[in-house]
């Protein structure tokens, strides 16, 4: 069978750019489209003969290869010679995405492989379990291969046969006042393949809904936006395609100590004010247990001290955080008359020399002077 000129077949010169192919293509197109022309042949030929013109003089590669040794420079390699439905699905979603209104039919083959859908798990962590690691047992909902029919959906696990309401497209074309419009096929649900003895269990879906238990391995150091990734583990696909996978999405709780900053700890430590002043030894908390920090004399309220190390070592390497242990100064509570005595007692020791015992009051004053000041101008 001799091969007519792709630029014939278009109706366009040799001189002519991507747009004007691609014009005449969708115009040829949208004459002989099968969907327009059911049962025509003649039509069906031209339909093909046009596309397989556009593949080529479209693909600047190719088209350099047939202007210069015509057919022979692209037979075998335009990919919609095979009469795949692939290829002319892909250059229909191209052309026609923006007149038939995208989403719609033809778009992709509901014969082939799809891949299963990711999943995402939202997982809850406390902070010493994100800090050290955990194995956590999680349960997901999940579409699953069925497993009484192999996932065939067939109840002898025999091959699904060719829909006949739409020939295997998934899609039929309605005729809708002027418009024609193309939906779903009714009678395979867009899969283009119908199975004749139903599996009874899935209802010839070849999946079922499930709960699949896992084990995960948490890495010491996650953080909460951190993603662990479990190849294979989400969906199970369509007509033999691949599994989707799992996303772990970690987010770690709200501890009563702690407040995390990245691979740094915060906490506040209370104190007495008679240790603030005479300087001693404190118990401090760490996620390894308590430690021991000393704070000198005249420690101020709100002072930090930092304990390197004692932070968090990062999921993804580098050097161990600090602890960050910010002090706070306790006013007494409670006291029986006897301390209140004393205390007294203790402030009229004080009290000729307030200013030099109390280093943050002589700025304060300062300050205070000097505000109203600038208030009266
Ligand atoms: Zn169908
Ligand atoms: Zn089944």
């Amino acid at each position: 069978m001799s091969k007519r000129d792709f630029y014939e077949i278009l109706g366009v010169s040799r001189s002519d750019d991507e747009k004007s192919i691609k014009k005449a293509y969708r115009r040829l197109a949208m004459k002989y489209h099968p969907d327009r022309n059911p049962d025509d042949a003649e039509a069906a030929e031209k339909f093909k003969e046009a596309t397989e013109a556009y593949e080529v003089l479209t693909d600047a590669n190719k088209r350099a290869a047939y202007d210069q040794y015509g057919h022979a420079g692209v037979d075998g390699q335009s990919g919609f010679g095979g009469g795949g439905q692939g290829g002319f699905s892909d250059i229909f979603g191209d052309v026609f995405g923006d007149i038939f209104g995208g989403g719609g039919g033809g778009r992709h083959n509901p014969n082939a492989p799809q891949r299963g859908s990711d999943l995402r798990y939202r997982l809850d962590l406390d902070l010493e379990e994100a800090v050290h690691g955990t194995t956590v047992s999680i349960k997901i909902p999940t579409q699953v291969a069925c497993d009484s029919c192999d996932g065939t959906g067939s109840a002898d696990k025999s091959k699904p046969t060719t829909c006949s309401t739409c020939g295997g497209h998934g899609q039929v074309r309605m005729q809708q006042g002027f418009f024609s419009v193309q939906q779903t096929c009714p009678s395979c649900h867009g899969r283009g393949t119908k199975v004749t003895n139903p599996c009874r269990k899935c209802r010839g879906e070849g999946r079922v809904q499930d709960q699949k238990t896992l084990s995960v391995k948490i890495p010491p150091g996650v953080d909460t936006g951190d993603r662990i990734r479990l190849s294979g583990e989400g969906e199970a696909g369509v007509n033999g395609g691949p599994t989707g996978d799992l996303y772990v999405q970690v987010s770690v709780r709200e501890h009563k100590i702690f407040e995390r900053d990245g691979k740094d700890l915060y906490c506040e430590v209370p104190v007495s004010f008679v240790d603030a002043a005479l300087g001693g030894e404190l118990e401090v908390p760490t996620l390894d247990g308590r430690v021991k920090l000393k704070i000198p004399a005249e420690t101020q309220t709100g002072k930090l001290f930092r304990l390197r190390g004692k932070g968090v070592k990062p999921v993804r390497g580098g050097v161990q955080g600090d602890l960050l242990c910010k002090v706070l100064v306790e006013t007494p509570v409670n006291l029986t008359e006897k301390q209140k005595a004393l205390l007294r007692e203790f402030q009229g020791s004080v009290d000729e020399t307030s200013d030099h015992h109390s280093p943050k009051k002589a700025n304060w004053f300062e300050g205070v002077k000097k505000f109203f000041e600038d208030i009266k101008g």
